[in-house]
């Protein structure tokens, strides 16, 4: 069983395994007919994906996932529907892009000491043409056996506290909807039940975000349980948010993680992809 419409996915253009025409063809094989391409912080790989779309015949959105700085932790907005050569985007983009430079060097200075030599090459070449995520460095450490698998690689150096933590400086929640906005796009707080937050202090983050113009919730992140799907539709509620579904595809080696192949969408949740005169021709399966 798979879902028409996935708004989440990463290609090469950040930390995912294929390249964005790859991936548009892998999601229309699983029954995607209406698909986003969200990479972190870039959209180098928009017009590609458009193309492969194009040729489909999918639905497509230009999207980016951006990660932003909130009370001291990282918190992931997703764009839709945004115009990736708007200067207030570009502008941002290239703000992300220079911490997340920045980021690598540390991290590779910490991991260096741990007695990791090459970090930052290993994690550059990994990374080929994208900038640097934690992911390339886990890759990194896989390639180099410092490390028997990517969780592992997260969960020994890459998590918050561990050695090879360091902390960004993202742009704020506000600064963040705002390039979205300005670019014609609609913004959706990614994956909210995966931020170490309690639900209190997680409603706070959704009234701050819709108070700053995000309009959005995922409330589908993946195959993900029915208690989750409900207490995400509930927020939604709540908070007076759209609903928004996606994958958050990264690579074929997860395989529990498929294009499409996401927990059934809540009834009684607006689906953010309504009234949207692009997709409608796409979209008589997902109504
Ligand atoms: P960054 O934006 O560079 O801090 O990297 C965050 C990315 O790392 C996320 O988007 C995930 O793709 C990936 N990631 C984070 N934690 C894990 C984990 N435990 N296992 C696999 N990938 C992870
Ligand atoms: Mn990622
Ligand atoms: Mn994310
Ligand atoms: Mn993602």
């Amino acid at each position: 069983m798979s879902f028409p419409v996935d708004l989440h996915l990463h290609s090469t253009a950040s930390d995912g395994a294929l390249p964005p025409a790859e991936l548009v063809r892998l999601a229309h094989r699983h029954g995607v007919r209406c698909l986003a391409l969200t990479d972190h912080d870039t959209v180098e790989g928009i017009s590609a994906a458009a193309r492969a779309a194009l040729d489909l015949e999918m639905g497509f959105l230009a999207g980016i996932e951006l990660s932003v700085s909130w009370q001291g932790i990282d918190v992931h907005v997703v764009g839709l529907g945004i115009d990736p050569g708007n200067p207030t985007i570009r502008d941002g983009i290239a703000f992300q892009q220079q911490q997340r430079a920045e980021r690598a060097v540390k991290m590779a200075e910490k991991l260096e000491r741990k007695g990791f030599a090459g970090a930052l090459q290993g994690a550059r070449s990994v990374a080929g043409e994208a900038t640097v995520t934690r992911t390339h460095f886990a890759r990194w450490l896989v390639e180099a056996r410092h490390a028997p698998d990517l969780q592992s690689a997260f969960k020994r150096y890459l998590r918050r506290g561990k050695p090879g933590y360091v902390r960004a400086e993202w742009a704020s929640l506000s600064v963040a909807i705002d390039w979205i906005r300005q670019a014609g796009g609609r913004a959706v707080l990614a994956h909210p039940l995966r931020y170490p937050l309690s639900l209190r202090k997680l409603r706070r983050l959704i009234g701050e975000f819709g108070a700053a113009g995000g309009i959005g919730l995922e409330v589908v992140s993946g195959p993900q349980t029915f208690d989750r799907t409900e207490l995400l539709a509930q927020l939604c509620d709540w908070h007076g948010m759209l609903g928004s579904c996606g994958s958050d595809f990264h690579s074929p080696d997860q395989a529990w993680l498929v294009p499409g192949r996401i927990a059934a969408f809540p009834r009684g949740c607006a689906p953010i992809w309504r009234d949207w005169p692009e997709l409608e021709p796409y979209l008589a399966s997902a109504a």
